[in-house]
């Protein structure tokens, strides 16, 4: 039988806007010492904007976008999101994609006007032997702000670059402080590129990054932080964190995230705030003195 304190905690919790399914879930997050948390959408809004766009080899921006957006029209990632309204913030007429291949953890491919489209990460490009030496300084300059360079292959021809920035939930920093003076030990974990999420780690204040993970990956990264002695509670969003949410002693799912996350998740924040996490944390350590 679940203890009468336990029962009282699940509601307390309620009233933070912590969801728990189960009282097992409070009791053992009173023995969490390490939040890991994800990037995009879990510690920013997960709302990017296109803020940059880079075009070589006589491509112009404009045809750089209208076939980069596109291709991304058959896309649910936010990155792809981002791209379209560029182009329809600029008004340009789009044209249907063909051959749409989604490669999770890298980026898309497909045809768009009879031209062979490549569009993702350095990893992407690197598997397509695209070679983007030309865009280096730019990439670099786009990571080093915390936005997420996209590089554009055209017929397998570098065409161009993007900048993608999605800025830090307004309270992630002062959340973060909080989990801090709890003692706990912080990582980010993220499929984005390591100078991208250095940038917004040191924004943050979290001092560990693991970066560049596929998204079969992070679960396996929440066991070797386990094997390790640590006990995880670990926050995501995405359909690509359900697996880690699952791996972790604890799973906390954002409000906002894909169902596949939040079914995977012992935890859910409905408010749009991590301080969630830290409430969710005292009211269990809390709840488990009242036990005793
Ligand atoms: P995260 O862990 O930050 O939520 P994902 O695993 O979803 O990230 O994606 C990792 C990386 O893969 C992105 O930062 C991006 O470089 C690339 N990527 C994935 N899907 C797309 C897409 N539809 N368009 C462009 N890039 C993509
Ligand atoms: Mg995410």
């Amino acid at each position: 039988a679940t203890p009468m304190s336990v029962t009282v905690g699940v509601g307390r919790a309620a009233e933070y806007g912590v969801l728990i399914r189960n009282a097992e879930a409070m009791q053992i997050a009173a023995s969490i010492d390490t939040v890991v948390l994800d990037k995009t959408g879990t510690l920013t809004e997960g709302k990017p904007q296109v803020i940059d766009c880079r075009s070589y080899n006589n491509t112009t921006d404009n045809h750089l976008l209208t076939l980069s957006a596109s291709l991304e029209q058959g896309s649910e990632h936010p990155l792809a999101k981002a791209i379209v309204n560029a182009a329809k913030t600029r008004e340009l007429i789009l044209s249907t994609q063909s051959e749409f291949k989604a490669m999770p953890g890298y980026g898309v491919t497909g045809t768009v006007d009879g031209h062979q489209l490549v569009l993702g990460n350095q990893k992407l490009m690197a598997l397509g032997k695209i070679d983007i030496a030309q865009a280096e300084s730019d990439a670099e300059a786009i990571a080093s702000q915390g936005a997420t360079p996209i590089y554009v292959a055209i017929d397998n021809q570098l065409a161009g670059i993007l900048g993608i920035s999605d800025p830090l939930r307004t309270d992630s920093v002062a959340a973060i402080n909080r989990l801090k003076k709890m003692k706990l030990d912080i990582v980010m974990l993220t499929g984005d590129t390591e100078t991208t999420a250095k940038a917004i780690a040191r924004l943050a204040g979290i001092d560990t990054v693991i970066a560049g993970v596929l998204p079969d990956g992070k679960a396996a990264k929440i066991a070797e932080l386990q094997q390790q002695g640590k006990r995880v509670a670990m926050v995501g969003d995405g359909i690509n964190d359900a697996p880690a949410l699952a791996q972790a002693e604890v799973g906390i799912a954002m409000g906002s995230g894909s169902d596949v996350a939040i079914e995977s998740a012992q935890m859910t924040l409905i408010r749009h705030s991590l301080h969630g996490i830290a409430d969710a944390l005292q009211l269990s350590a809390a709840t488990l003195k009242n036990m005793k």
